[in-house]
């Protein structure tokens, strides 16, 4: 139950979330406020029964007295002030009669504590503290006492009666009085008791219900902090996870790793940005094979046609180079150069498609054979160039050979290429290690290259000479960065112009 309401909380949108937890507290609140209402309306009707018992106790002090005072009197005034005092606790007696009713007639129950002089605007909810908490202990033995009492107080009447008799009789006996008045002592004695329990068990009771308040406040108000914060962590933590997922999925999908996916969490907005990135990323990626295969296809169908080019061009300079004259001749040198670099183009481009299609297979491959055989493929243009080539210690590495070949051939011939004359070429290749790659570096003393051209370099058919100064298509480099990337690796140069190019790259170790 608690799972399946959890996993809608996720899959609803951001701002039914927030809804939902303002709505909660809103909820919460509004319970802790009711509880704490009722608790203080409860609490002040026990003060008022509290207070209601004082005036129980003085008007049956008070009757005691004047029945005292009327018997050594023998004035009127004094045996209606008694009456006066014993309708309080008659009153409350009334109310206490009704209340213990199944059914009680509220309205004599109200009257009652009126004649009990009970402040009216007390009266309900002394009532309601009777009748709701009869059972619990503190209100059943205050209950006890008073019903106790009420019977004691009882006895008073029909002995003030008997006084006001006596005292009206044509002969008022001092024997009859003096024993009525007696009978009062131990009444009094008891009743002084009752009232002292009465009133000490309602103080007791209202001293735990302040101490149970507090607690069932202190208990709702923890709830609701609790609430609070555990439904804002887990909404504000999901919402963070799937966010950051998004952002690692995208940043790895920047760097050109198109087989990168967003984990999705949720079905909700953030869950939704991750499946727009899931599915932006399988387009850009068919896309991006189309292109490639695209590419393959054209550079590979130009080669033939191409190839005819030239080879007419060859018979055309062979059969009829008598009869051209020497423009003639230059034209078709011309259309010969053109074809020439259009062929190193469209290799060049193959080439570039090929690694793209990532048909190779990872093995072990030494760095200081592999160099080897770049020397020696390059031998002539090192020897003519006097180049100094040199590499020691290169570790084994897990590659493809063919395009890492590719790449050392490049960063070598590019080294070459890119010689400053004044200078002896000097080419140097090194290897440190890291926990997770490779790093290769391929300095050389050449030209060097602008900062401002670093990224530059890298893009598909970009130069920064044109083809008098250095021959070259412009996607050397791009090959080169293709390759690595395939290799979950990164391409970059640095460099100072005039004095030389560092070449680095990372191939990952597994
Ligand atoms: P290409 O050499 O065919 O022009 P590349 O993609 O190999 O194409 O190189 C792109 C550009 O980067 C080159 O035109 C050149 O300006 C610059 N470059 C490459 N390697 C070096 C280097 N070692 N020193 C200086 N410039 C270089």
């Amino acid at each position: 139950m608690k799972k399946i309401s959890f996993r809608r909380l996720k899959d609803i949108s951001v701002t039914k979330k927030v809804y939902f937890i303002v709505g909660t507290m809103a909820v919460l609140i509004l319970v802790e406020l009711l509880t704490l209402w009722f608790s203080i309306h409860t609490l002040s009707s026990v003060r008022a029964l509290v207070g209601a018992e004082g005036l129980w106790s003085k008007a049956q002090k008070d009757a005691i007295y004047q029945l005292q005072k009327y018997y050594s009197s023998h004035d009127e005034q004094d045996y209606t002030a008694f009456k006066n005092f014993m309708s309080v606790p008659l009153g409350d007696h009334k109310t206490r009669l009704e209340l213990i009713k199944l059914e009680p007639d509220y309205a004599i129950a109200r009257q009652g504590f009126v004649e009990g002089k009970i402040n009216p605007d007390d009266i309900e909810g002394i009532i309601q503290v009777l009748r709701r908490f009869h059972n619990i202990y503190y209100i059943k033995r205050a209950i006890k006492a008073w019903t106790d009492g009420d019977s004691i107080i009882a006895q008073l009447i029909p002995m003030g009666e008997q006084l006001h008799n006596e005292i009206n009789s044509a002969a008022p006996s001092k024997e009859k009085l003096d024993a009525i008045i007696k009978a009062i002592g131990p009444i009094n004695h008891s009743l002084t008791i009752i009232e002292d329990d009465f009133s000490y068990i309602l103080g007791e009771g209202s001293r735990w219900l302040e101490n149970l308040i507090l607690e069932i406040l202190f208990i709702v108000a923890l709830t609701v902090e609790i609430t609070g914060l555990l439904l804002s962590i887990s909404v504000s933590r999901s919402i963070t996870k799937g966010l950051n997922e998004v952002n690692r999925a995208a940043n790895k999908i920047t760097q050109g790793d198109f087989s990168e996916r967003a984990a999705v969490f949720s079905n909700d907005e953030i869950g939704q940005v991750a499946m727009s990135v899931n599915q932006m990323t399988e387009q850009l990626l068919k896309s991006n094979k189309e292109l490639e295969q695209f590419a393959y296809i054209a550079s590979h169908d130009l080669q033939e046609p191409l190839r005819m080019v030239t080879s007419f061009l060859g018979l055309l300079e062979a059969k009829y180079n008598d009869q051209l004259d020497d423009k003639g001749r230059r034209y078709i040198n011309l259309a010969v150069d053109g074809a020439e670099r259009m062929r190193k183009i469209i290799n060049d481009l193959l080439e570039y498609s090929k690694m793209a299609r990532k048909d190779y297979d990872l093995e072990d491959v030494d760095m200081n054979t592999l160099m080897n055989d770049v020397a020696r493929l390059n031998q002539t243009r090192l020897k003519e160039n006097e180049v100094i080539l040199e590499w020691k210690d290169l570790p084994t590495i897990k590659a493809g050979r063919t395009p890492i070949f590719q790449v050392m051939h490049n960063l070598v011939g590019n080294a070459v290429k890119y010689r400053n004359t004044d200078v002896k070429p000097h080419i140097k290749i090194e290897a440190t290690e890291t926990p997770e790659h490779w790093q290769f570096s391929v300095a050389d003393n050449g030209i060097g290259i602008d900062p401002m051209f670093y990224e530059k370099i890298f893009v598909l058919f970009q130069r920064l000479h044109n083809k008098t100064e250095y021959s070259g298509t412009g996607i050397g480099l791009s090959i080169c960065k293709k390759i690595i990337e395939n290799h979950k690796g990164n391409i970059w140069v640095e460099s100072v112009p005039g004095k030389g190019s560092t070449f680095y790259f990372t191939i990952g170790k597994q």
